[in-house]
């Protein structure tokens, strides 16, 4: 393809992606295919001879669409929003046009200068304080793939740092904390590092946040038997439920125990720091206080499209002393002088994609106040949300809607919650696959949260409105009647 052919081609492309968006509320949410259509549709070998560009194109439109989940459909409700604005689209493509891997700061300046730059930005944005900001020269911002792989870089820099305070250690003896809620990052890493993974029990009436106290006894048991947790996976916002830990609580804790590293994960819930109503409930003054690494994702509910993870820590050089790898081929004068950032040394990777551009165009063209707009756009549809279920007598909320996460379900009639709570959960369950076979119309999902199945509806699609929630909680309600006229 030449330069003209791609003109053509990009023009084309640009037309056919505003259609898509334009018609999107008409397409079924999730895809309607059966598995294996596209394996037995495309050929078994890469063609011999190049294609036209136009067939490739249209082969897009004909059999790949049909097979996507529309995660910025407005009747999206699953897991978590992740996010898409056109700026964000076009940081990507501008970041493809200079692809480079940008691993050091030579490989093209501008990519770890911004990145610098947008990761100081956001921690403003979000009320990190200075301790994390790349000025400070000590502590900083970098942009990961996602939560999950910076949890296992965090996890990383806390082993080293680890048994530098304590020579002695073995490495079998490392465990990592979670709680019961936190997400399989926790897990994933431990896989990975091939280490111990202990989940703490949460309890229903501290809405399912990890508690100090639970935390002290668990360190207490554990080192009386020689086991050493070395880091501690604490979480703003749950994916299951949006339980918020309790982060104070958990800082004391770890006051007696300095070499524990502390971790924040607030994927899903950071963003909406950005709002300062909002920092309290979050438990943003503990985790100023407190912790030495903080994540968050642009890219779930913060406006950049996938993959934009943010990670900051108290202290660059427990990331680089952990992971740091200078061959003499990357090695560079001004590396060398102390002078530069070499994002390399900051994640598990060496090469890396310029992300920080999607960031400054979206944090640039929203400014602050459009994004505090978006995130309480969202959170105000859920308050919304969460009202049409508290005034219908079949429903019930199952925990305090928390940002833009509602947990709820069917009230089983007595002769249903006479069988106990396996019947009141078959029911729901039955609730959930009857919706599923709606996922034309709406995408929610379910979650068990102590043995008790909740139906998990979570708002933050960009184009989501009133309208959208009003006819997805008719379907729900419809659904419902169905499953309880059979009983
Ligand atoms: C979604 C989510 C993650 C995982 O995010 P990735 O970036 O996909 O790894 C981690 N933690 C929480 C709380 C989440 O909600």
């Amino acid at each position: 393809m030449d330069i003209e052919a791609f003109r053509k081609a990009g023009y084309q492309a640009i037309d056919r992606i505003c259609d898509y968006y334009a018609s999107m509320h008409e397409r079924p949410v999730v895809s309607q295919v059966k598995p294996g259509y596209l394996i037995e549709t495309l050929p078994e070998n890469p063609p011999e001879h190049g294609e036209q560009f136009d067939a490739i194109a249209d082969d897009f439109q004909k059999l790949i669409l049909p097979g996507i989940t529309h995660w910025q459909h407005p009747n999206f409700f699953a897991y978590f929003p992740t996010a898409n604005t056109f700026e964000g689209l076009l940081g990507d493509l501008y970041s493809s046009s200079v692809a480079n891997p940008t691993f050091s700061w030579l490989a093209s300046p501008a990519c770890t200068e911004l990145e610098q730059v947008v990761m100081d930005w956001a921690a403003k944005l979000f009320g990190l304080g200075d301790q994390f900001l790349c000025k400070s020269k000590v502590g900083g911002g970098v942009i990961q793939t996602t939560a999950s792989e910076g949890a296992i870089a965090v996890c990383v820099a806390a082993r080293t740092r680890y048994q530098k305070l304590h020579p002695d250690a073995k490495l079998e003896d490392l465990v990592i904390y979670t709680s019961t809620q936190t997400h399989s990052l926790g897990t994933k890493a431990g896989l990975v590092l091939g280490l111990e993974v202990r989940a703490l029990e949460v309890k229903a009436e501290d809405e399912y946040a990890l508690r100090g106290s639970t935390l002290k006894e668990a360190l207490e048991a554990d080192l009386a038997r020689g086991k050493r947790p070395f880091v501690v996976i604490a979480t703003v916002g749950t994916t299951s439920s949006g339980a918020v830990d309790e982060l104070d609580e958990i800082g004391e804790v770890l006051k007696d125990y300095p070499s524990i590293w502390y971790h924040v994960d607030a994927a899903w819930a950071g963003v909406a720091f950005a709002c300062p109503e909002f920092r309290s409930a979050g438990k943003l003054d503990a985790v100023n206080k407190y912790v030495h690494s903080f994540c968050t994702n642009f890219h779930k509910w913060g406006l950049v499209n996938f993959d934009a993870s943010a990670l900051w820590v108290t202290d660059r050089n427990y990331l680089t002393d952990a992971l740091d790898v200078t061959p003499e081929f990357l090695r560079t004068k001004q590396h060398d002088a102390g002078l530069v950032v070499d994002y390399r040394n900051w994640h598990l990777g060496l090469g890396r994609r310029f992300r920080s551009l999607k960031v400054w165009f979206v944090l640039r063209s929203y400014g602050i106040e459009g994004f505090q707009r978006h995130i309480r756009k969202g959170i105000e549809q859920n308050a919304y949300f969460a009202s049409l279920v508290c005034a219908s007598s079949e429903f019930e909320l199952m925990t305090k809607p928390y940002l833009g996460l509602s947990l709820f379900r069917l009230k089983a009639p007595e002769s249903v919650t006479a069988q106990g709570l396996a019947a009141t959960n078959d029911l729901n369950r039955a609730l959930y696959s009857r919706l599923m076979e709606d996922s034309d119309k709406l995408y929610i999902t379910q979650t068990l949260l102590n043995g008790v199945i909740c139906l998990r509806f979570a708002i933050g699609a960009q184009r989501t409105e009133i309208e959208h929630i009003d006819r997805a909680w008719k379907v729900i309600k419809t659904s419902a009647q169905a499953i309880v006229q059979a009983l």
